[in-house]
């Protein structure tokens, strides 16, 4: 095997060995954060990470709709004419079909562009998750999967976000919910690696879960 072919390899192997326990939970259980896509997981909604005018974008944006056909995209355009006009506000959530997804719905929500809501943006974050927790709770679903909202295209600093977004679901779950399964789902080692690092999550001390368990 050539150098290059091995050090590739040998790569993957570090890769796989490094990711393939990363998954952490949280809240009696309550929340799974993990490293994977957000389009596999079976769910009862997995939530976009939109923008504003809802008719797709790139992203976990792009990849939602691609994995989910057209259907889902038909029901975005269909809220534009009749419910929202003027698009979706940053920090609001609708929910949709889920198409050929797994899970049955999809909540599409706007997070802010960092730097560009004049210091608003940590409670505009939090309002993305609590708006798509609270509409997945009043249709009574139990399972919930969110992506890293804001923290690719729109440039929302990781740790600041981790801190945001275990706040806002931490929050939600005190109340009385349907809502017995949050899932965090990142899409790189090293975002997942950021968020175990700076989230507020009470029960730090809670076990590392082998990820091949579900
Ligand atoms: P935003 O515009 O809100 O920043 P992005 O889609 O650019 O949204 O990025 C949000 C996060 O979603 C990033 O951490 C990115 O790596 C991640 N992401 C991209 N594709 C997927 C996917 N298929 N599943 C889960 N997360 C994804």
């Amino acid at each position: 095997m050539s150098e290059r072919a091995n050090a590739f390899y040998s790569s993957l192997i570090t890769h796989h060995f490094s990711t393939a326990f990363m998954e952490e939970s949280f809240l009696d259980g309550r929340v799974r954060v993990l490293l994977g896509d957000i389009t596999g997981q079976n769910v009862d909604a997995i939530v976009n990470a939109a923008n504003s005018t809802l008719l797709g974008g790139g992203g976990v944006d792009g990849a939602i709709h691609r994995a989910g056909g057209a259907q889902i995209l038909e029901e975005c355009r269909e809220i534009r004419r009749t419910r929202l006009p003027d698009g979706l506000p940053t920090g609001e959530a609708v929910m949709t079909n889920g198409g050929l997804l797994a899970a049955r719905y999809v909540i599409h929500t706007v997070g802010p562009i960092y730097g560009r809501h004049g210091g608003r943006e940590a409670e505009q974050l939090a309002r993305c998750y609590q708006n798509s927790l609270r509409l997945a709770a009043e249709s009574n679903l139990a399972s919930i999967a969110f992506p890293s909202i804001s923290t690719g295209a729109f440039g929302y600093p990781r740790a600041e976000a981790a801190r945001v977004s275990s706040r806002a679901v931490a929050d939600f779950l005190k109340g009385e919910t349907s809502i017995s399964e949050v899932r965090l789902i990142f899409f790189q080692p090293s975002d997942l690696k950021v968020f175990i690092e700076s989230h507020k999550f009470d029960n730090r001390e809670q076990g590392k879960v082998d990820a091949s368990s579900g």
